[in-house]
């Protein structure tokens, strides 16, 4: 079974109520529901807190294992198996990942719309992160053409929704293929995709805003070439 994954179906939720299942000094605090977002896909894991018995134990990660194992602060008091808890997550720092992340895709779907650029690796953190493209040249003015047409579909406040497809219909859509094809282990047969609407659509597994207008403007801090046919785009969003 594993632990339910409430951050994939409502990615606005930030508190809710859950049931320990397993303490383990190697692993951590593992719930029955959780919102907390393990990692993955270059987005990093949530912060928060558990409140129980009148005490709190603070979370400073999430990984991925059978169950999402919560990492508790160095020294805080622990939950026993069987008890009930308050999840709640770090507000500020998940909506502003939430933002970087949504907005890491608009520049993906720019960059391959209007240049032909395919993603090889990114990273991010709260209004700050990094794609990776695999694009030989870099034309004259590519920095403020990038960051005008990236900040145009902000504006547009494009819908972006999440869902899940049967492996071979998510296939189907041509786009996939250039970013998730090789990434995707060939025993997973249901693709969550992160559609934004008219812009760019990839096999995800994070939490995303809405719609583009909610990424908020965003800045092309840098463009960096990292050698040949490599180039790294790094961007910053307002506070
Ligand atoms: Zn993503």
């Amino acid at each position: 079974m594993g632990t339910a994954r409430l951050e994939l179906d409502d990615p606005t939720l930030r508190e809710w109520s859950a049931t320990v299942v397993a303490v383990d000094p190697e692993q951590g605090i593992a719930l029955d529901r959780s919102a907390f977002y393990p990692g993955g896909g270059g987005q990093p894991p949530d912060h928060g807190v558990l409140v129980w018995g009148g005490v709190q134990t603070r979370i400073v990660g999430a990984r991925h294992g059978d169950d999402i194992w919560l990492v508790p602060a160095e020294g805080d008091p622990l939950p026993t198996p069987g008890i009930q808890v308050q999840g709640a997550l770090d507000d500020p720092r998940r909506t502003a990942l939430m933002r970087t992340h949504s907005g890491l895709h608009v520049l993906s779907g720019v960059v391959f719309r209007d240049f032909g650029a395919l993603v090889t690796g990114s990273n991010m953190e709260p209004l700050e992160g990094r794609l990776d493209f695999n694009l030989e040249g870099v034309p004259e003015g590519f920095k403020e053409a990038v960051e005008d047409a990236i900040n145009a579909e902000v504006e547009a406040d494009r819908a972006i929704r999440a869902y899940s497809l049967p492996r071979d219909e998510a296939f189907a859509i041509p786009d996939i293929i250039r970013t998730a094809s090789n990434l995707l282990p060939p025993d997973i047969e249901i693709v969550r995709l992160v559609d934004i609407d008219g812009l760019d659509v990839q096999a995800d597994g994070g939490t995303h805003v809405a719609s583009t207008r909610q990424v908020g403007r965003m800045r092309v801090v840098k463009i960096e070439n990292k050698g040949k046919g490599f180039r790294r785009i790094r961007i910053a969003l307002e506070g």
